[in-house]
Formats: C-alpha cells, sequence, structure tokens
C-alpha cells in the first residue's frame, strides 16, 4: 500500500522547470546526462565509486550505485528517482541500508502518454505497460483522455466565470493559489479505479454514445488531470467542471486527511463526479419525485435555510450519505453512486431514490435495468 509521505518524496520533483522527458533505451548515463547536466553527473559518479560498506551511513547520492546495482527498476524512471537523490543530498540526509532508502522512497515516476504516473519498486515493467494499455483503452473506448495541465485552464476558466459570484478579492485569491497548484502523478490504482468507473456509463460514451439516446449531444466530459489540492476550500476529492468537459482528481483523495482513499472509495468518488458530468441534465426530474427536496422547498418558504439541509424532523426517505445532506445535486451524484455500488441493498435502503435512478438511467442509456 501506498502511503501519502512515500508518493510525496517522488512528487516533489515535478516542482519548478527540471522535468525532463525520457526514453525507455537511453542508456543511463545518458538520460542522467540530459536529465541533470554534466557537472551534477560527474559528482554523482565520483561519489558513488566510493560507496562500500566501510562509509556507512550512506549519503543519499552514495546510495545511487547500490540502487542501479541491486535493483532492477526501468531507464525510464531512473532520473526521476535521481532527482529526488538530489533533493535530498542538499539537505545532507544518510541512510543505512537500502531497503531504508526504498522505503523512503516508495516508488518512481515514469511518463505514460504524457502523464507521470507512479510505481512502487515491486511493480515491474509489465506494470507499466498496463498503465499505457488502460491509458489508450479510456481513449478509444470511451472517448476519455488524459491530461492535468488541461486541469489548470479548467480551474482558470471556472473562476472566471464564477467571478461575479465569488467576488473580485477572493477571485483574485484563488487564481494566485492556482499558481501553486502542482500536476500530481497517477497511481495505477487510480488509472483502475477510472477503468471501472467509466464502464458503468459505457452506454453513453465514446463509440456506442452514438446509438445510444444521447446521440445528438456532444460528450459532456472528454479529460481527466490530477493536481495536488482544490483553490477554493481545501480537502476536496474531485471536481467537475462541466463547461470544459474535465473532471479534476485531487491528490486528498479524502476527507480524512493524511490517508490514502482505498480502491472502492475511488471508484465511487469517479462515479460521483461523472455523474455530475453526464447525468446532471436530468436533476430536475430527480428533485421533482424525490419527497424530501419537494419538501424542503416548502420548507425554505417559511424557514431560514439551512445549509446542509440535515433535518432529523423529516419523516420520510432522508438523503443517503453526509454528502448527499448538502445540496439536490450532491444527493442525486451520491445516488447514482449508490445505485452503481450495490443495486440491491441501494433498492432496500432507499426505494425512492432507486426508482429514480433506475427509471432515468433505462431512459438515458437505452437499456433495461
Ligand atoms: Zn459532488
Amino acid at each position: 500500500m501506498l502511503k501519502g509521505t512515500k508518493n510525496k518524496a517522488v512528487t516533489t520533483t515535478k516542482v519548478g522547470n527540471k522535468k525532463k522527458t525520457v526514453h525507455t533505451q537511453e542508456p543511463t548515463t545518458f538520460v542522467l546526462q540530459k536529465a541533470l547536466g554534466n557537472h551534477a553527473l560527474q559528482s554523482i559518479i565520483q561519489r558513488s565509486i566510493m560507496i562500500g560498506e566501510e562509509h556507512k551511513p550512506y549519503s543519499a547520492l552514495e546510495t545511487w550505485n547500490l540502487l542501479v546495482q541491486e535493483r532492477s527498476f526501468p531507464t525510464s524512471a531512473q532520473s526521476s528517482v535521481m532527482e529526488v537523490l538530489l533533493e535530498w543530498d542538499e539537505e545532507d540526509r544518510e541512510f543505512t541500508s537500502l531497503d531504508e532508502i526504498e522505503e523512503e522512497l516508495g516508488g518512481y515516476e515514469v511518463e505514460v502518454q504524457g502523464e507521470n504516473v507512479f510505481f512502487e519498486f515491486s511493480e515491474g515493467d509489465d506494470q507499466i505497460q498496463l498503465a499505457d494499455d488502460i491509458i489508450m483503452a479510456l481513449f478509444m473506448e470511451y472517448g476519455i483522455s488524459f491530461n492535468s495541465r488541461h486541469s489548470f485552464l479548467a480551474i482558470k476558466n471556472s473562476l472566471r466565470l464564477n467571478k461575479e459570484e465569488i467576488g473580485q478579492s477572493e477571485y483574485k485569491k484563488r487564481l494566485k493559489r492556482l499558481d501553486t497548484r502542482t500536476k500530481e502523478s497517477w497511481l495505477l490504482e487510480d488509472l483502475k479505479a477510472l477503468l471501472e468507473a467509466l464502464k458503468y456509463f459505457s452506454p453513453i460514451l465514446g463509440r456506442r454514445r452514438v446509438t445510444s439516446p444521447r446521440a445528438d449531444f456532444l460528450q459532456e466530459i472528454t479529460s481527466f488531470g490530477k493536481i495536488d489540492e482544490d483553490v477554493d476550500f481545501g480537502h476536496t476529492l474531485a471536481e467537475t467542471f462541466k463547461e470544459s468537459g474535465h473532471i479534476v482528481m485531487y491528490d486528498e483523495g479524502t476527507n480524512e486527511v493524511g490517508e490514502e482513499p482505498s480502491y472502492s472509495e475511488k471508484v465511487d468518488t469517479f462515479v460521483h463526479e461523472l455523474t455530475h458530468g453526464l447525468l446532471e441534465h436530468r436533476l430536475d426530474d430527480f428533485k421533482e419525485n424525490v419527497p424530501f427536496w419537494t419538501w424542503i422547498d416548502q420548507q425554505e418558504r417559511h424557514e431560514e435555510r439551512d445549509p446542509s439541509y440535515n433535518r432529523p424532523d423529516y419523516d420520510g426517505e432522508k438523503p443517503p450519505t453526509q454528502v448527499a445532506v448538502q445540496a439536490v445535486h450532491e444527493d442525486f451524484a451520491e445516488s447514482v453512486m449508490l445505485f452503481f455500488r450495490n443495486r440491491k441493498n441501494f433498492r432496500m435502503m432507499y426505494p425512492v431514490r432507486s426508482a429514480i435512478v433506475s427509471r432515468i438511467i433505462e431512459q438515458e442509456f437505452g437499456v433495461e435495468l
């Protein structure tokens, strides 16, 4: 299991403009020369020659020789590892064993079709190939591409559109925050989770969309990106930017700070966001047919609006999760997510919502459930 701190160690290498593109077949020294320049390379070679048992603890750069001799990892990953070692060297960090270094590094980063993907040392070349296959399949089957640079444009675009609502000073504050945000590397698990989430929506994606009831409308979501943090409130899992056809995954990935979300939590997050992106034109239908929300509407005429709609005094079927309580569109996204996660359970616990979601999906997808 990959923990945040390990991941961080490598992902910090993306800060600044030292980033490089590396091809798998180049010899190590050439790769490093290109990535780091001649001077740095010479010093690494000189220092790594001196390595040996008697020199323990090892400096960060002395470990380089050990790593390449004792462990096999792809050439294309070597410069990303080296950048971390260079940072550690500047901090005068020392290590007593290769295991300790590996534990601290966690893994390495490889550029796969323009996006950085992070692998653990235990994952081999076949896993890199798998990441490549998934990214290709997402594009061919579902018309979805990966572009974390697009995330910055989507956020900027959304801030501009909402400038009046959030006010000039908040707008400037958020733009400034965006400048400090960085592209994050994907984990193989993220890619697998996205593949699984997209399967649920497959009748209205990519090549299958042209024979669906949605054929006359452009596919609403066409790309995904991953950056470290949102610019609004922090602790956001993911965000959908419909006007840009783009969904951003945030590094946080969960509301429990510092904890890596599980695979199924990631699938849930993707399904939730895809519902915002692909099905929200059916929100009025959902709202009109869920008694809780028509009841809330009537209440609001008399009472001050409860920002969380947490209403224990309501007798009927309540919003199914803490997120669903926030607003009707969140209730809709959570309901679709729970419906796909476990249809039988959802039907039993939330029969009203289950019936509406089921009908909407049948109509949108042109399928019988
Ligand atoms: Zn949402």
